[in-house]
């Protein structure tokens, strides 16, 4: 048993939606589809998800708001009529979109309700087009489906209980369509996960149901060893571990929402990203635990937007409870940290720094200055954090002299180095200019 999820670029337009359909079609153990709302057709494009977020901030700041109706509605229409659906279900979808808009509740419940309508119309379209195709298709909403969560709008959090509801759908006969990216809450209240979702209800669907593979179907063959905007034509990556897709998401590597492994990670489920426009090809495969043979490094990630602040203090190493005084000023003011490399007698915090602003920054050194009496405080902005990943560096000699000389080559100064404790990445900080040439040297020497 199979669950499928298909994202937006997937579920675009009447075209993709076909190819969805062979994709179904193709393969009787996918049984449990989840879809997203339409994506972009062509770049320049919206999505569905923010179109609706217009059309409910115009309809809820009462201002005119028709037109956006209209384009949303448009949207639909469109497809419905080209996979030459039934009328029924735009009215279906017209009479959904108005009971949305008349939700009671907060601010953030009533758009919650409305954010939910693109990947609702999705799964009703997609049924309503499969039983056309002789496919016993079922739109199962999320509710009937199990997928009970927290009240926390625009931020949902799967409830425990609900895995074992999910589980009797084994026993229905069929293939279910799932809208993902929202659930209910116990009182019935329809509620949202963060943006991009979807991938969190095909990872609770799959845990739930225990199925063999959760398939996540998107635009592009695989995952890259690389980032193919820094270098052209790289590498695919065939098997990748948890705690490696993790490493990688985590500094550049967008194929994944952060949280949605994790129901999927906890029942060990194999997870293969695949290409709606080549099913063929084998994707790449995200699994609990890799066989040890392959190959040490697997794939190197970058980001940038991080900053340092660094600090320095004669015989630190000494002072019970320095690191968590400083660490505490960080809590204080509501950063959160990434990662603290320390020395005998100076530590560094490094943060992401969209939330920095001069006027915080103010505020953190003059409390550290006075509150730690330290000799020295400094800030590093706009550096870009580097992350060599791959489950073998543990029993591999020599990656960090090879990554070090991939730095030189390139005439890059690392500004820091932090070996994670995991010992499943080992993590650069240069200056956000020269990221782009360390890349391209760290994958000529680990890849070519
Ligand atoms: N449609 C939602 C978004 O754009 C969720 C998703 O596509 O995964 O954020």
């Amino acid at each position: 048993m199979k669950v499928a999820k298909f994202g937006g670029s997937s579920v675009a337009n009447a075209e993709q939606l076909v190819k969805v359909g062979n994709i179904i079609k193709n393969d009787p153990n996918r049984k449990f589809i989840v879809v997203s709302a339409p994506g972009k057709r062509f770049s320049g494009d919206t999505k569905v998800t923010d179109m609706l977020i217009g059309l409910g901030n115009a309809y809820h700041s009462g201002v005119a708001y028709e037109e956006q109706l209209t384009a949303v509605k448009n949207r639909f229409s469109e497809i419905i009529e080209e996979l030459k659906l039934n009328q029924s279900v735009l009215a279906d979808i017209e009479r959904n979109i108005k009971s949305a808009l008349s939700v009671e509740g907060s601010l953030e419940s009533k758009m919650d309700a409305i954010k939910a309508i693109g990947e609702d119309s999705s799964a009703k379209i997609l049924s309503a087009y499969l039983t056309n195709q002789g496919i016993p298709a079922f739109y199962t909403n999320p509710q009937e489906a199990g997928i009970i969560v927290s009240d926390e709008p625009g931020n949902a959090q799967i409830l425990p209980d609900s895995f074992d509801k999910i589980y009797t759908l084994r026993e229905k006969e069929g293939v279910f369509i799932i809208p993902g990216f929202f659930g209910y809450s116990t009182e019935g209240k329809l509620v949202t996960f963060s943006r991009g979702g979807s991938d969190i209800t095909g990872s609770i669907i799959a845990a739930g149901v225990k199925a063999e593979m959760y398939e996540n179907f998107t635009d592009v063959d695989s995952v890259y060893t690389v980032n193919p905007n820094i270098v052209a034509n790289p590498k695919a990556i065939t098997t990748l571990s948890y705690k490696e897709m993790r490493e990688l998401s985590y500094a550049g590597f967008s194929v994944f929402h952060d949280e949605a492994l994790i129901p999927a990670f906890r029942e060990k489920i194999p997870v293969c990203i695949k290409n709606t426009n080549n099913p063929k090809a084998p994707g790449t495969l995200v699994v609990a635990e890799k066989e040890a043979s392959e190959k040490c490094v697997v794939g190197i990630a970058s980001d940038t937007g991080f900053c340092s602040l660094y600090v320095s203090k004669f015989l630190m190493n000494r002072e019970i409870g320095f690191g968590r005084k400083l660490l505490n000023i960080f809590e204080d003011e509501g950063i959160s940290f990434e990662h603290a490399p320390s020395g005998i007698d100076d530590m560094s915090v490094i943060f992401r720094d969209n939330k920095f602003t001069a006027e915080k920054e103010n505020i953190v050194v003059n409390r550290i200055k006075e509150e730690l009496h330290v000799d020295t405080v400094s800030i590093h902005r706009d550096l870009a954090v580097i992350m060599v990943v791959g489950e073998g560096l543990v029993n591999t000699i020599g990656v960090a002299e090879k990554a070090t000389s991939a730095f030189a080559k390139a005439n890059v100064n690392i500004e820091m180095i932090n070996q994670g404790s995991s010992e499943v990445s080992m993590m650069f900080g240069v200056n956000a200019s020269d990221m782009d040439k360390a890349i391209r040297s760290l994958y000529t020497s680990f890849f070519e």
